[in-house]
């Protein structure tokens, strides 16, 4: 049976720091990456996007990274999505690296949405350097 949204925004957590997971079965890290689960959700039911995977592995360079989305929309574009609160957004260390590294060596762009206060919204998109 198709889950509903209203499934969605009330994902599963059996505990505190466990994993969430979402009617899609996806053990999700966060309640953010649950409701753009939703909305991805909803818009593959809307016909504009052809389908998403959650946590894809890429390689950049020699270095693994699981960015949170992967989505194919219906004109075919492709795009990579990354949930971050604003607060980890800014936290160097790895998510730095990982940035610097998808500009350089990524075929697609990484969308970067903020989640604030249970809102979501892109903030910036990384773009691959032209190769
Ligand atoms: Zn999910």
């Amino acid at each position: 049976m198709r889950p509903t949204l209203r499934q969605f925004r009330t994902g599963v957590r059996k505990h505190r720091n466990q994993p969430m997971i979402c009617p899609l079965r996806h053990r999700h890290k966060s309640k953010a990456e649950v409701k753009r689960c939703g909305e991805l959700w909803a818009l593959l039911g809307a016909g504009v996007i052809k389908y998403f995977v959650y946590e894809p592995h890429v390689v950049l360079a020699d270095v693994s990274y699981k960015p949170d989305f992967f989505v194919v929309y219906k004109d075919r574009t492709e795009a990579f999505e990354e949930i971050k609160s604003p607060h980890t957004d800014k936290a160097g260390g790895r998510w730095a690296v990982i940035q610097t590294l998808w500009r350089k060596h990524a075929q697609h762009p990484l969308r970067v949405i903020h989640c604030k206060r249970g809102v979501l919204r892109e903030d910036r998109t990384i773009c691959p350097d032209p190769k």
